[in-house]
């Protein structure tokens, strides 16, 4: 595996309780004063456990804040939920991120963009409109781009979310279930929905390390198999050490992402780590 590269330093924020309410109260006051203009979005590769090779990158958020520096979604992500700003900075997200895959795909550079989308922006009508319209004006192929989505975003409404899916990869984008493990769904009720990919949490990876003993992780190798019989691919998340990546190697996961592979970076780091990667 290739060593970290392009480290995204973000800062860790973690004030005190008054701080907190005071640090709420300023970041929905500059969300509203046009602050979008500084999100900037850092890629995360996931890599191929067959091959090695990267197939893909997850798009994560990050906030190039004017005094306190590049901060990770913990410090905005749930105020910007709350003002109903989360919707509108994902459109942006993914005009951007479409727009940079298929600039990377004419530099031959094939790497699938993942997006995280939050559950309120998929019960919302503009979801399907806001996946359209970044598809056609970057030109991207539609299965080039995976929508993230949590367990909660299909708990809510079940059937509503199976139309949703089902209109979604009629144009032929990718669906993945985010997080998964961390939710109370069972694998039997997601398997009803039409999607390609589950992405195991990092709880459940640690959680495997330490009932296994450092073994094979009897729970992640039933998952990952009863996936497969469904026809889902499965990407373990938070691969951090090469424990981990021999565990989940182990229990069959089909490609891996972690600070172990690569760690978020900037969107030209990417193609300076893909470039080293496969030298
Ligand atoms: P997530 O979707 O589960 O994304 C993976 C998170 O795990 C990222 O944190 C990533 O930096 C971190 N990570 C990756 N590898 C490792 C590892 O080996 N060890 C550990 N401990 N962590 C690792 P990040 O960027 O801070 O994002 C946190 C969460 O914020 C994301 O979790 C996602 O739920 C949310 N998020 C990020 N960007 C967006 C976005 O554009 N839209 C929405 N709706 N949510 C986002
Ligand atoms: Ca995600
Ligand atoms: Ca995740
Ligand atoms: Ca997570």
């Amino acid at each position: 595996a290739a060593k970290a590269a392009g480290r995204d330093r973000v800062h860790l924020f973690s004030p005190g309780l008054r701080d907190a309410a005071r640090w709420r109260m300023d970041v929905a006051n500059r969300l509203r004063d046009g602050a979008q203009d500084q999100f900037v979005v850092h890629y995360q590769p996931v890599v191929r456990l067959d091959t090695g090779e990267v197939e893909g990158v997850e798009a994560l958020l990050r906030w190039q804040h004017p005094e306190r520096g590049l901060l990770g979604p913990d410090a905005f992500l749930s105020v910007a939920e709350e003002t109903g700003q989360l919707i509108p900075i994902t459109r942006w997200l993914l005009h951007e991120t479409t727009r940079q895959a298929a600039e990377w795909a004419e530099q031959g550079l094939a790497l699938r963009m993942a997006v995280n989308i939050s559950a309120r922006h998929f019960s919302a009508e503009t979801l399907v409109r806001d996946v359209r319209a970044a598809l056609r004006d970057s030109g991207l192929a539609p299965e080039q781009l995976m929508l993230e989505l949590t367990e909660t975003c299909v708990a809510e409404d079940p059937t509503r979310a199976e139309d949703q899916l089902a209109v979604l990869q009629g144009f032929g984008v990718r669906v993945a279930i985010d997080d998964f493990g961390t939710g109370w769904s069972s694998l039997a009720q997601l398997m009803a929905l039409p999607i390609g990919t589950l992405k195991i949490d990092r709880s459940l990876i640690t959680a495997a390390e330490r009932l296994a003993a450092g073994g094979t992780g009897a729970v992640l190798g039933a998952i990952v198999e009863l996936a497969h019989t469904l026809g889902i691919r499965s990407v373990a998340e938070g691969v951090e050490t090469a424990d981990h990546l021999r565990m989940v190697r182990e229990a069959g996961c089909d490609s891996a992402q972690g600070y172990l592979l690569a760690r978020p970076m900037a969107a030209r780091d990417v193609e300076r780590w893909a470039n080293r990667v496969s030298d």
